[in-house]
Formats: C-alpha cells, sequence, structure tokens
C-alpha cells in the first residue's frame, strides 16, 4: 500500500502555455499514462477497440491498459498530435501489442462513419467504443464565447458521440460497451467553460438514454467523470496559466490526478465484470462529490 496523496506531483506546477490541440511531450512534470505500472491480467483477450483521443492523457491510459489487457486497439488523434502518437505506438511495438492510428477531425459527420468502418475492418470487428476526445477552451465571458468556437466545441464533445455511436452499434455483437467521458463540470460547472460544461452535462443524459436502447442488444453503455487530471487538455487553453499553477489544489487530495489513475474503471466499464452496469457514470475525482 502507498499513500495516493503523495503518489503524484502536487501544485504549485511550472507555468506553462502550449497551443491547441496541446501536447503530452511538452507537460511539465510529464503526464503519467502507466508506461511502468500498469498490469494487464488478461480481461480483455480478443477484444477490439476504438479510442478517441487515444494519443494522450487519459485516452492514452485506456489505450495501454486495454492493450496489456490482450486487446487490439484503434485510435484516433488529429494530425497535429502526431508526436504524441508516436510515443504510444513505440511503446505498443516495443510490446508487441497491437495499437494502430487512425488520426482525422471527428468534427466532420463522414469521418466519423469512416473512422468506425475502417476500425473495424483494421480489428476484424468492434466490440469497445471509448468516446473520450474533447475540446475545452475556456472564456471569461459569454460575451467572448464566440460561434465558432461554441459550435466546434459542440461538434467535438457531442455531435462527434452521436455520430461514432450510431455508426458503431449496428456493428457491436452483445457484451459490447460504449463508454464515455464526460467531467465533473457535467454536475458542477464553472463559470468560464459555458460551452465545455454544458457538452458535459449534455454526455451525461445521452449515456442515460443511449444505454436504455442499446442494452436491448446486449450492449451496455456508461460514463465516466473525471474531476481535474493533468493532461495537456488545460495548458492549451482548457485553463488560464495563472490557475494551472495551483491546478487540483482544491480537491480532498490535494493534487490533480494522473491518467493512469484512471485506466482501471475503463477496463472495469468494458469488461463482463461490470455485466450489470448501464447507463452508469463513475466519478474519479480525488474526493469531490459529483453531486
Ligand atoms: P487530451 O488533450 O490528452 O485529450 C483530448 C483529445 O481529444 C486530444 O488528444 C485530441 O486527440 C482529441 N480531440 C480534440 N478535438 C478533436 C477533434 N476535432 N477530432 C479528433 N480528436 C479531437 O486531454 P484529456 O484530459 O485526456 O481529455 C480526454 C477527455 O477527458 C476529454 O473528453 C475531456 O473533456 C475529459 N476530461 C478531462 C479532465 C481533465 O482534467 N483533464 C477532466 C474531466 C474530463
Ligand atoms: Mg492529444
Amino acid at each position: 500500500m502507498r499513500d495516493p496523496r503523495e503518489d503524484y506531483p502536487k501544485p504549485p506546477f511550472a507555468k506553462q502555455r502550449q497551443p491547441e490541440p496541446g501536447l503530452d511531450v511538452e507537460m511539465d512534470p510529464p503526464v503519467d499514462h502507466g508506461e511502468a505500472t500498469y498490469k494487464g491480467l488478461g480481461r480483455m483477450r480478443g477484444r477490439k477497440a476504438l479510442i478517441t483521443g487515444g494519443d494522450s492523457g487519459i485516452g492514452r491510459a485506456v489505450a495501454i491498459a486495454y492493450m496489456r489487457e490482450g486487446a487490439d486497439v484503434v485510435v484516433n488523434y488529429l494530425p497535429e498530435e502526431d508526436a504524441d502518437f508516436q510515443e504510444l505506438s513505440s511503446l505498443a511495438s516495443n510490446e508487441g501489442g497491437t495499437i494502430v492510428g487512425m488520426p482525422g477531425d471527428l468534427t466532420d459527420e463522414a469521418f466519423c462513419l469512416r473512422l468506425v468502418k475502417e476500425a473495424a475492418e483494421q480489428l476484424g470487428g468492434l466490440d469497445t467504443l471509448v468516446i473520450n476526445a474533447g475540446k475545452q477552451v475556456f472564456q471569461e465571458s459569454i460575451a467572448d464565447l464566440t460561434t465558432e468556437q461554441f459550435d466546434r466545441t459542440l461538434k467535438t464533445n457531442c455531435y462527434a458521440m452521436f455520430w461514432l455511436s450510431k455508426a458503431a452499434l449496428p456493428l457491436m455483437p452483445p457484451g459490447s460497451a460504449i463508454i464515455n467521458v464526460t467531467s465533473i463540470l457535467g454536475y458542477k460547472p464553472t463559470p468560464i467553460l459555458l460551452d465545455y460544461s454544458a457538452t458535459k452535462f449534455f454526455i451525461r443524459g445521452f449515456t442515460q438514454n443511449l444505454a436504455q436502447q442499446a442494452i436491448k442488444q446486449g450492449v451496455r453503455v456508461n460514463a465516466v467523470a473525471p474531476g481535474p487530471f493533468w493532461t495537456a487538455l488545460q495548458p492549451s487553453g482548457g485553463q488560464p496559466p495563472e490557475k494551472l499553477e495551483s491546478f487540483g489544489e482544491q480537491t480532498p487530495m490535494g493534487r490533480p490526478g494522473q491518467p493512469a489513475e484512471l485506466a482501471s474503471t475503463f477496463v472495469f466499464l468494458a469488461t463482463q465484470e461490470a455485466g450489470y452496469v448501464v447507463g452508469e457514470t463513475i466519478g474519479v475525482t480525488g474526493g469531490m462529490p459529483l453531486a
């Protein structure tokens, strides 16, 4: 046993800023995706998984865990994030696992449909879909929030979820799982993330609703609600730079989570161990109550 409060870096953090989309290779301190710690138990042997936003952060931690549990994995990311994907790809080749990259922009419906089709062709089917990609850019006031940003946030966080789920469900056999990523901000919104927080409320509703439809074909739909996690989303517009220095301090744990601390929740939700868990959102928040 270890003291979880002491497991990872705490604030204050160094000042840092990146253009959008952020890269994990630029993060200080570096992000822990479980590279050195996640141990697979064969719980996903033979499984075929598509993970959006799988190059970095939470998605990368899930990709590593799924691969080490025996799954074959396709990850989607933006072409600008190739440096992050290359790190993941070389880890996979070193371990003899399968993680295939399919870059492209999820705000485009035609791309979402092609991604699901090509991932299923590549994997020889599809039984696990992790809809993790997200856009988060703070604006102090609604007066500063442009239609362009509002549109891209909703397209990335909500429309892509609809397009991907709709395309994937007909391909998914009973026992499959869809896992969406909401946020603690989908329960307690923060004023400077009006568009983002609203999409995270949407994701909770979409998850509960689609879960009731999809279980009729034996597919479980659930969601994960992270608290503050140390990822490239935050210094690339997700937080004002001065707030990043104290990121995670407000949690009872006193520090942000690391993606490595989330991966096993996604493994649980993907497998039969969560066979009766349907339409649920699991919080991983360092002690901040969701409701
Ligand atoms: P991240 O930046 O590592 O991952 C987000 C990913 O979204 C990017 O890697 C990118 O590939 C993808 N993406 C964004 N726009 C895209 C587009 N148009 N097309 C394709 N891909 C696109 O950061 P993260 O924190 O790991 O984020 C993963 C998820 O976790 C997001 O849904 C985010 O909202 C959620 N989340 C994060 C936190 C946190 O504190 N980091 C807290 C709660 C929820
Ligand atoms: Mg990324």
